[in-house]
């Protein structure tokens, strides 16, 4: 997967092709409800640019991007009450990382415990 598909449901969002739960926006980044969440709190934050996955983000996108996306984890986490019990972030990437979506996100996951980090042991 080198050629970023901007059919990917998550591009669709972003032209305002398919609805989303927003949850935040500013210039470079938005960040919805995950649509079958996983935890009481399943936020995903994405870039507003046509990147695939975090290794193409973060050898391609602008510090100017990457600061935004970080912010708005921040800024999210924060708004969401997350910070004082903590929260998990994931980022799924190609084929045994399981991304589904192949425009670069962020999971954010929160408001319980939420176990060990695999759910199987290699
Ligand atoms: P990943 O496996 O890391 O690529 O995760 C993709 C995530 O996108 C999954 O958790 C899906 O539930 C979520 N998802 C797929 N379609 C939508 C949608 N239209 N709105 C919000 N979340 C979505």
């Amino acid at each position: 997967m080198s050629t970023y598909d901007s059919n990917n449901i998550f591009a669709k969002i972003l032209r305002g092709e398919i609805p989303c739960n927003k949850v935040y926006e500013d210039d470079h980044v938005l960040a919805f409800h995950d649509i079958d969440p996983k935890a009481p709190v399943h936020i995903l934050v994405i870039p507003k640019g046509q990147y695939i996955a975090i290794d193409d983000f973060g050898a391609n996108a602008s510090a100017e991007e990457i600061k935004a996306l970080y912010g708005a984890v921040a800024k999210i986490t924060k708004d969401k009450g997350l910070k004082e019990d903590g929260f998990r972030v994931i980022a799924n990437t190609g084929s045994n990382g399981g991304q589904e979506v192949p425009h670069f996100h962020l999971h954010i996951l929160g408001g319980k415990k939420l176990g060990p980090m695999l759910a199987h042991a290699a």
